[in-house]
């Protein structure tokens, strides 16, 4: 029996609505992003992000930059949201342009209003198992699969990739989530060896096709994180003959991708809780 498809809109668009009802209460969310340059993919995900927020009631500002921008006006730009007490959250669009240090600009962002959950401190808060801001992307993984009922505690679970953005958080959140967890990479040898394994396989790599059918475990669960953009479209990074082995699989589009941006709103809610005092920002 094919997979069934553990589509990330409904619950989304369930999520952005309880977004919409908590902006409504608090009243106002400053929510900036900032794009620097004119990559296409980056547009494409601000706009998406943008509009969201917009429709969510946010305050949102779409602040764009020349390529060319340098470094220092950048931080500096950064550092005037920070002061900002109209703004609550603030997201720099990554990949940034080669002569900008993503490093800097990422530990640059107030923490409580790291709205991404990049910086090392929000990254150090999960890694100790007290999450503060936790990346948009691993979050909506987390909830798609509770809201599929699919159990974590003492499973198999393996992570193909170890990016800060989705492998890294996705290991930790897994691994507080008391799955038994295997992180794999470009060096890992084998890979399929410990894919066929996996209870629950996520992988977020960005080759289309690098997870093959036959490395996909018969019954398991299978999230796939891969925004491959080709001739066909947009696709993941596993084959999508896994459907037939796999019990619960996310399509791409439309399965992981709407988890992160609702998410992403939910963050700023979160950050602009921290401002209003309804949480306290650890430390
Ligand atoms: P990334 O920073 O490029 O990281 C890719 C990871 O894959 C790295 O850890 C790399 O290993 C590993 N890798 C590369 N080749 C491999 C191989 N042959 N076997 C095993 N591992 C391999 O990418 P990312 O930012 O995590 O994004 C991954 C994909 O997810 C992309 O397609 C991206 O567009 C997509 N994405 C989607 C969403 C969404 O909302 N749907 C959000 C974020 C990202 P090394 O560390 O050894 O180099």
């Amino acid at each position: 029996m094919p997979a069934t498809l553990m589509r990330g809109k409904p619950l989304a668009d369930r999520l952005r609505a309880e977004v919409a009802e908590e902006v409504a209460t608090i009243g106002h969310i400053g929510l900036v992003t900032v794009l620097v340059g004119d990559d296409p993919a980056s547009e494409t995900h601000i706009r998406l992000k943008h509009k969201a927020a917009l429709e969510a009631g946010f305050d949102a500002i779409d602040v764009r930059l020349p390529a060319e921008t340098p470094e220092d006006e950048l931080l500096a730009r950064v550092a005037e949201l920070n002061d900002s007490s109209e703004v609550d959250a603030i997201l720099v669009q990554l990949p940034l342009p080669g002569h900008i240090d993503e490093e800097l600009v990422i530990r640059a962002v107030t923490p409580a209003k790291d709205v991404d959950g990049f910086h090392p401190l929000n990254a150090g808060e999960l890694y100790l198992g007290r999450p503060a801001l936790v990346p948009a992307t691993p979050r909506g993984i987390m909830k798609l699969l509770a809201e599929h009922d699919v159990q974590l505690e003492g499973v198999r679970a393996v992570m193909v990739g170890r990016s800060d953005i989705v492998g890294k958080p996705m290991a930790h959140l897994l691994l507080q989530a008391n799955a038994t967890v295997t992180i794999c990479h470009s060096r890992t040898r084998n890979l399929a060896e410990h894919t066929l394994a996996a209870d629950v396989l996520v992988v977020a790599v960005g080759v289309a096709g690098l997870g093959s059918a036959e490395m996909v475990r018969e019954g398991g669960v299978v999230v796939d994180v891969g925004m491959n953009r080709g001739e066909a479209g947009v696709v993941g990074d596993v084959d999508r003959g896994a459907l037939e082995r796999a019990s619960l699989m996310t399509p791409v589009p439309g399965g992981v991708g709407p988890m992160t941006i609702a998410c992403l709103l939910e963050n700023a809610v979160r950050c602009a809780k921290y401002r209003i005092g309804v949480f306290d920002y650890p430390g």
